[in-house]
């Protein structure tokens, strides 16, 4: 049986992601990336989070194991954007929100497979998404099997990348969410993910916390509300 990698970094779509791997395969690990986020709370919320399925998921406690952390503060170097620095969020001439650091997630998916590699793990489980609003091109299917295929053929190890998220918007991950640990999984997301791209926590909202008026808040925003509706 297959042993997972997932590209955890302690938001709504990583933790359905996490839960999708811990429904499937036998042991999964964590892997989360430290490149000087301007909000640290990222970072802060992983520990909560995985601390929170193990207490509440019996089930899955046993396949959860080792959280590895990578220093990637050199991306800090390389990129100009508001997730780094101090700076507005604001659409750029390419269409693409300014916190685009140009190709991080093929840097993310290089690092992930050589520490799949190293810890015998075949699988890399990630949150990557077309239908997102920002529509990165690092995270098209297409680029996934590329990489898939780059990543299969440097390490001469064959290397999945599964994208459980890469088609569905985020009501339908919501949905996701709660078909894989019903209200249990639904309430850790929204009371300990966090998404928010100004760090906001102090204000608790139905979908979570954040600021309400971010792209990343408003996309998680109004896919719980679709998602709400829809329930009813
Ligand atoms: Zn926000």
């Amino acid at each position: 049986m297959s042993q997972a990698l997932v590209l955890f970094s302690g938001g709504q779509d990583s933790t359905t992601c996490l839960a999708w791997a811990l429904e499937r395969y036998a042991r999964v690990e964590t892997l989360g990336f430290d490149y000087g986020q301007r909000h640290r709370i990222e970072l802060e919320v992983r520990k909560t989070t995985l601390a929170e399925i193990r207490a509440q998921f019996p089930q899955w406690r046993e396949k959860l194991a080792d959280d590895h952390v990578v220093d990637l503060s050199v991306l800090g170097q390389i990129s100009e954007t508001s997730l780094t620095r101090d700076v507005a969020i604001a659409y750029e001439a390419s269409g693409l929100p300014n916190t685009f650091v140009p190709g991080r997630n093929l840097l993310f998916l290089n690092f992930a497979a050589a520490i799949a590699y190293r810890r015998g793990l075949d699988v890399l489980v990630g949150g990557m998404c077309e239908t997102d609003f920002s529509g990165y091109p690092d995270c098209r299917d297409n680029t996934m099997k590329a990489t898939q295929l780059s990543l299969s053929l440097g390490l001469d190890r064959k290397m999945t990348i599964e994208t459980p998220l890469m088609w569905i918007n985020k009501a339908e991950t919501w949905a996701l969410t709660q078909s894989l640990g019903g209200n249990a999984l639904t309430e850790l997301v929204i009371e300990h993910t966090h998404t928010c791209y100004q760090g906001v926590r102090d204000t608790r909202h139905a979908w979570g916390y954040g600021c309400g008026e971010c792209p990343a808040c408003a996309l998680r925003k109004s896919g719980y509300e679709t998602w709400a509706a829809e329930k009813k």
